[in-house]
């Protein structure tokens, strides 16, 4: 991508850290990539989204305005207002077709990133909603149109099954798992995401279920955890969940024991560093903890969470995590850390 492009003062709210990310810029144009973090709704071009909308003729909230909340590109006041786009991005597909336009889209984003592997996630209980389908009708869909818009780009893609948090989040997790058996426990999918508001309870049997689904059929886990300052739930998430790999976890860089922890048990995270500017996750006037947790011998993966939303690739992901901190070595190593940690089988 253009580094001219790139308004990274407006991402990072910090001059000096932007201007390091230019200067890395050129690294960004590495051959290959693997993608483990990225959400299928977040990776939406603002264009496609607005084309299938229209198609659709869905009605809007009636606050939103598409210049204003469609895109987050600059730093957001708090979580809340980072989230704004999901108020429509919650609305569509409702159209088979349209589920293919935007797979197409998101797909060929990540071809541009020169990323070689992906793992998508998504949530198909929504997707099931929105077009008045079964879950294992709606997960066929999505593997059916993944597997195509991977195909045609020559991308390898695995999915990932994201559940969000809250009271339901064990019935949902249940729904989605006879899902999955219906469908013969196809092998497009390969693990298993919980995801949504941090300060929200699960059921007690929650972290039981993902473990009994990780031993019984080989799916990987993840969990996004301590990205708004919650340590004790990225603990819970190694300790309780069985989780391979953390989303986020940028609160342990404050916990030293937590990063020995992770440490010890070899569990990855996902950094985003982009979204973690923008969400506050990462305060303007503090380091990222990615620093932390290579001192601590942690390993991570640089991802993109929402790039469609951001207006920007996993390269540009990667030159600001150079910004904040990684060296060329940190950066030659990062596509063979993604092939380790990632929930997909054969990568060669
Ligand atoms: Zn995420």
């Amino acid at each position: 991508m253009d580094q001219q492009q790139l308004d990274l003062p407006g991402i990072l709210d910090d001059v000096e850290l932007a201007e390091k990310a230019s200067e890395k810029g050129k690294w960004a144009n590495v051959p290959n990539r693997g993608e483990l973090h990225v959400h299928m709704n977040g990776a939406i071009p603002a264009s496609k989204i607005r084309e299938i909308l229209a198609d659709e003729t869905t009605v809007l909230p009636a606050a939103f305005q598409f210049e204003r909340d469609l895109v987050r590109a600059t730093p957001c006041q708090s979580l809340a207002e980072y989230l704004t786009p999901w108020q429509v991005l919650r609305l569509f597909p409702r159209k088979r077709e349209n589920l293919d336009r935007l797979t197409l889209a998101v797909v060929a984003g990540l071809a541009e990133n020169n990323v070689r592997f992906v793992e998508l996630r998504s949530s198909v209980l929504y997707l099931a909603a929105l077009q008045k389908c079964s879950p294992a009708q709606a997960l066929e869909r999505l593997i059916e149109s993944t597997g195509e818009a991977a195909q045609r780009h020559g991308i390898r893609r695995g999915l990932i099954l994201t559940v969000t948090r809250g009271d339901y989040s064990a019935v949902s997790l249940s729904t989605l798992l006879q899902a999955y058996q219906d469908l013969g426990a196809p092998k497009d999918v390969i693990g298993l995401d919980l995801a949504g508001d941090e300060e929200m309870a699960y059921p007690t049997e929650l972290p039981s279920l993902f473990r009994e689904a990780k031993d019984r059929f080989g799916l990987g886990i993840t969990i996004h955890a301590g990205e708004t300052g919650r340590v004790e739930n990225v603990r819970a998430a190694v300790e309780l969940f069985a989780a391979d790999r953390i989303g986020h976890g940028t609160a342990a860089g404050k916990d030293p024991e937590l990063l020995e922890l992770l440490s010890a048990r070899g569990v990855c995270v996902e950094v985003c560093p982009i979204s973690n500017r923008l969400t506050g996750a990462v305060p303007a006037n503090e380091a990222h903890p990615l620093q932390q947790f290579r001192r601590y011998g942690v390993p991570f993966v640089i991802c993109s969470d929402n790039p469609g939303i951001h207006e920007r690739g996993l390269s540009d992901d990667q030159a600001v995590a150079m910004a904040e901190g990684l060296s060329i070595s940190d950066m030659r190593q990062q596509y063979e850390i993604a092939k380790r940690y990632s929930f997909m089988k054969g990568l060669n």
